[in-house]
């Protein structure tokens, strides 16, 4: 899975993929990445709060 999170990829997102990041709470962030919540949701998380992974 290459890059799936930039350029063109995003841009058929709803926004843009852009909205307020739940956990940061910033506006107009790109959200592209799914956070499970302890509420076993998934939301989508800002780059900054997304989980580490790698
Ligand atoms: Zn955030």
């Amino acid at each position: 899975m290459a890059k799936r999170n930039r350029g063109k990829t995003i841009s058929h997102l709803p926004e843009n993929g852009r909205g307020t990041c739940p956990i940061c709470e910033r506006t107009r962030i790109k959200l592209l990445y799914p956070y499970k919540t302890e509420t076993n949701q998934t939301i989508k998380v800002c780059k900054n709060c997304r989980p580490k992974e790698k």
